[in-house]
């Protein structure tokens, strides 16, 4: 993934935990489906799931039974593919992280992950493991060791709060970050 599609995908989510009022983990995805107008629904099919526009409302389908940490990833993996334009545009398909996805499942993949597990917040967290991201954004083990592998190099590289978009995303969090330090 270059880094244009990078950025676009993580502002995306920076944009989004903003406009829907995203204050604490895990993150509410209900409300962002709410405030953009995004209807989820479970279906038997094959793929975990697949976005539509009805009739020019989007569509979150997703596979009956999921294990939830796991819907959470496809649903938030889904909006962005219609945050980021795909839908209608490409043929898609949806699991979780893989270094071998095309470049659209992985500007996907990287929006879900900064969406559910933004890193400001497990920075201010001082989050170390992936057993700690699971819990606190509900995620699936593969998912939060592919997080903590990019948190390990963000700790490297000391790159947190570089964007005027991050450090607002990170000020909504102040009193949710407050109160779950003492608790960790
Ligand atoms: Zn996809």
């Amino acid at each position: 993934m270059d880094y244009y599609t990078y950025q676009k995908s993580r502002n995306a989510a920076w944009h989004i935990l903003l406009d829907a009022g995203i204050d604490r983990l895990p993150v509410d995805l209900k409300k962002i489906c709410r405030h953009l107008r995004i209807s989820v629904k479970c279906y038997d099919q094959d793929a975990d799931g697949s976005s539509q526009i009805i009739n020019g409302s989007p569509v979150i389908i997703i596979r009956n039974g999921l294990f939830r940490p796991r819907a959470r990833f496809t649903i938030a993996h889904e909006i962005g593919h219609i945050l980021l334009g795909h839908v209608g545009m490409y043929r898609l398909v949806n699991r979780e992280p893989s270094p071998s996805d095309n470049p659209i499942e992985q500007a996907a993949n990287a929006f879900a992950a900064r969406l559910l597990a933004p890193s400001c917040v497990l920075w201010a967290l001082e989050v170390h493991t992936h057993e700690q991201i699971m819990r606190l954004c509900d995620i699936s083990q593969a998912a939060a060791e592919y997080r903590m592998e990019r948190m390990n190099l963000l700790y490297k590289r000391n790159r947190f709060l570089t964007s005027d978009l991050e450090r607002q995303v990170f000020r909504n969090f102040q009193a949710y970050i407050r109160e779950t330090r003492d608790i960790l």
